[in-house]
């Protein structure tokens, strides 16, 4: 049986945040969830809870202290779970202080509220770091590889974790800092790899690769990343880093024709082949070639393991899009064209 908690959920609105409350309220957690809605915060990932006894919404925006510090005192979780953050290394490189902001600034005013309002006893914060704080490896990288962020985005990220090792240790805050690898599944913002690839097939657009497409990552069903973070929650004395990952490692081409071949088996289109979209284009700058993790010491201490097979995961998610096109549709008219971003303008 699990522990019921008070959760302040961060970032409720965005892709990791709503599969998270999805699962968290139907474990019976009580859920405050916040968000300020920025443009991957989608209003119905939240809305759609609202229905639900042991949840609420408020509209926050984390670097506003003044008002994260009234629902903190007025709440008093017992985690915080940090999902809010500007996400997309390509955003990053157009415009890196907004990430500087609300991924550092954002994180230092969850440790200082919980340290003003004296609550180190009751309120522990679970950042949702990122693998990318790794940098590129060659191997997959433990907890104990050194820091080597390669773009603003996981800069960002790598010092925000910096903070909260120094909050811990000057401080005494307990935390949880989890580094998950790229995660993948339903509601995910079409302005990342998979989503971007589906929707543009499911319009018949041209399918981007960034440089050659020989970049690996490894991909986490979402799913498996929140049970691993809901395990986190019934640990009482676990502090310190995680790696959240799947072992499963492809690279950004191997997905792609992957997704092709789904959706030329469920749409049936007679002879089309999804795969004749495919076109390169320039690659990233910065572009990491290889992030990988190992998530032993996860799998020890959670009692977790990832579940879903790449297989798996991927025909859920292509169903789930082409199930729910008034979702992304909506998204592609109104927040994001679809277009490339993250290029250095001369
Ligand atoms: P997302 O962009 O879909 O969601 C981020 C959410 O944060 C949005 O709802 C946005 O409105 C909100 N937000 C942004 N700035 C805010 C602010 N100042 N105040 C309040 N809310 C704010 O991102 P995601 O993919 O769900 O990622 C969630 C977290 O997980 C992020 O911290 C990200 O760095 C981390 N992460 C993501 C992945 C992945 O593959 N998606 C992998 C590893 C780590």
């Amino acid at each position: 049986m699990s522990e019921k908690k008070k959760l302040l959920v961060s970032g409720a609105a965005g892709f990791i945040g709503t599969n998270f409350l999805e699962k968290a309220l139907s474990k019976g957690h009580k859920i405050l969830a916040i968000d300020c809605l920025k443009y991957s915060g989608i209003k119905n990932n939240v809305n759609r809870f609202n229905d639900k006894k042991n949840f609420e919404f408020k509209k926050i925006d984390i670097l506003n202290k003044k008002k994260l510090e009234r629902c903190i005192k007025n709440f008093r979780p017992n985690f915080i779970i940090n999902f809010a953050a500007e996400s997309h290394v390509d955003r990053s490189i157009e415009r890196p202080m907004s990430f500087i902001e609300t991924n550092c600034l954002g994180v230092i005013n969850f440790l200082q509220c919980i340290k003003e309002l004296k609550l180190t006893n009751i309120t522990k914060l679970v950042q949702i770091s990122t693998d990318e704080v790794y940098g590129e490896v060659s191997f997959p990288a433990t907890e104990n590889n050194r820091y080597m962020p390669n773009s603003p985005y996981s800069a960002s990220k790598a010092s925000a974790d910096l903070f909260i090792r120094a909050w811990d240790k000057t401080f005494k805050l307990k935390n949880i800092i989890l580094h998950p690898s790229n995660n993948y599944g339903p509601r995910q913002f079409p302005e990342k790899l998979m989503p971007l690839i589906i929707t543009n097939a499911l319009y018949k657009k041209k399918l981007p690769i960034y440089g050659d497409g020989m970049q690996t990552r490894e991909w986490i069903f979402v799913d498996d990343t929140v049970d691993a973070i809901l395990q986190c929650l019934q640990k009482k004395d676990l502090i310190g880093h995680l790696n959240i990952g799947s072992g499963q490692r492809y690279t950004n081409l191997q997905i792609v024709k992957k997704i092709c071949l789904i959706l030329d088996s469920l749409l049936n289109e007679k002879k089309f082949k999804h795969s004749s979209l495919i076109y390169f284009t320039k690659d990233r700058p910065g572009h990491d070639k290889k992030y990988a993790i190992n998530s032993k010491i996860a799998i020890n201490k959670l009692g977790w393991k990832p579940k879903t097979t790449i297989e798996d995961g991927l025909l859920k998610t292509v169903k789930w899009y082409i199930d729910n096109e008034k979702w992304w549709k909506e998204i592609l008219k109104k927040k994001y064209d679809g277009g490339r971003l993250g290029l250095i303008k001369k």
